[in-house]
């Protein structure tokens, strides 16, 4: 019988598996604890639990982190681990610090089935989905391992964003207890509005995360218009944009935000002009209480696609502002690493074929089509 991984149980969880083992509820309380705030692996360190539980624990559970690859650390304080998840797959988690906060970026897929074309995830196919416990150990380890490298006792990520590896949206069943485990005071005690789930746009899904652990929601969107989103986006064919904001308006209602955050990657001569600024406004202004955080691209070689200029993500910028829409310019961090945005490469043993689906078509620019 394969021992059970701990870091794969949210607090109910472990409770009820505790429970098979006759302990009480409390007992499961001290050893998530031990787990997660103490970034303990062996059950013998864990003092305070009857040598009996320790030993049974021993026999049958274990904490296992992921193997790690690489660690790069960025000039700017930036860190990127690459953690094997086995069978020739690789994900990746980043670090980025900053003065006010230290947010981690999590992957929650080996690759990505939704193949947008400007992510180099999406170019890399899906192989799997991570379950629980590996989406957790990124966590884990990454908090424990700069507590050491920092040497002090106190947390150093205060932020988790779904925005590694994968669309956390599709892989739901394994995000939701991953989520409890990080807002969990006996976990890691992270703020729902300092979790944040990324999505290209499972509207199912988003209703779910409403009912279940409501966190902060980025929603990406880079594009105005339903025909342009059809290509950078395939999974905007089966969620449209309507049905995307009514979705996210519906999520408003149960969120730590009063907004949604929308992320825009700009492409150049793709979706940067300032008529689709203006077609953005059109589109957003009124309709969802919302933020825009443009995210300059970050150019790989297969995507054939480049990054705007400054200038045309400030103007761009520059026509939200005007328009009322809170807008922010993603820095780009960890350059020098490729840990930035879309550069995950991590390895992935693809099962569907993207580089076939991907041949280069040339993205085609619809202006002013509307949003439907
Ligand atoms: N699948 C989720 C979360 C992971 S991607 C999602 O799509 O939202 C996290 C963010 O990185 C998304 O906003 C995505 O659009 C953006 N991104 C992907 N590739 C990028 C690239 N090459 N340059 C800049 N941002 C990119
Ligand atoms: Fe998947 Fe997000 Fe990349 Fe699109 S941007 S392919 S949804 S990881």
């Amino acid at each position: 019988m394969d021992a059970v991984n701990l870091l794969g149980f949210d607090l109910d969880g472990l409770a009820a598996y505790c429970e098979e083992l006759g302990e009480k509820r409390f007992r499961a309380t001290q050893l998530f604890r031990w787990i997660h705030q103490k970034g303990a692996s062996d059950f013998a360190q864990m003092s305070d639990l009857a040598k009996s539980l320790r030993d049974k624990l021993a026999t049958r559970a274990r904490i296992t982190p992921l193997p790690i690859i690489s660690e790069h650390v960025s000039a700017d304080g930036t860190v990127k681990w690459l953690f094997d998840v086995g069978a020739g797959n690789a994900v990746e988690a980043v670090f980025i610090p900053e003065d006010d906060r230290g947010t981690l970026c999590v992957s929650s897929q080996a690759g990505c089935a939704v193949g947008c074309r400007f992510c180099s995830t999406g170019h890399q196919g899906f192989s799997r989905n991570l379950d629980t416990g590996e989406i957790v150990a990124q966590l884990w380890y990454a908090e424990h391992s700069l507590r050491k490298r920092f040497n002090t006792a106190e947390r150093v990520i205060s932020n988790v964003v779904m925005m590694g590896m994968g669309e956390p949206l599709q892989n739901y069943s394994a995000l939701v207890p991953a989520l409890r485990t990080m807002l969990d005071d006996h976990g890691y005690g992270l703020s729902r509005r300092r979790v944040t789930v990324s999505t290209s746009g499972v509207v199912p899904m988003i209703d779910r995360l409403r009912e279940d652990v409501p966190v902060a929601l980025a929603v990406s969107l880079h594009a105005p218009n339903n025909p342009l989103r059809d290509q950078l986006v395939p999974l905007n064919k089966k969620y449209p944009i309507a049905e995307l904001l009514d979705a996210c308006n519906r999520y408003l209602e149960a969120a730590p935000r009063d907004f949604i955050t929308f992320e825009y990657c700009m492409l150049d001569g793709v979706n940067d002009s300032p008529e689709q600024a203006l077609e953005l406004v059109k589109l957003l202004k009124g309709r969802v209480p919302c933020k825009l955080n443009l995210i300059p691209f970050n150019p790989f070689p297969a995507s054939g696609l480049k990054r705007s200029s400054n200038e045309r993500v400030r103007a761009f910028g520059d026509v939200l502002l005007q328009a009322g829409i809170v807008t922010t310019i993603r820095k780009t961090r960890g350059d020098d690493i490729d840990a930035a945005c879309g550069q995950l490469a991590g390895e992935v043993q693809d099962r569907t074929r993207a580089h076939v689906r991907m041949v280069r078509a040339p993205v085609v620019v619809v202006k002013g089509a509307g949003a439907g």
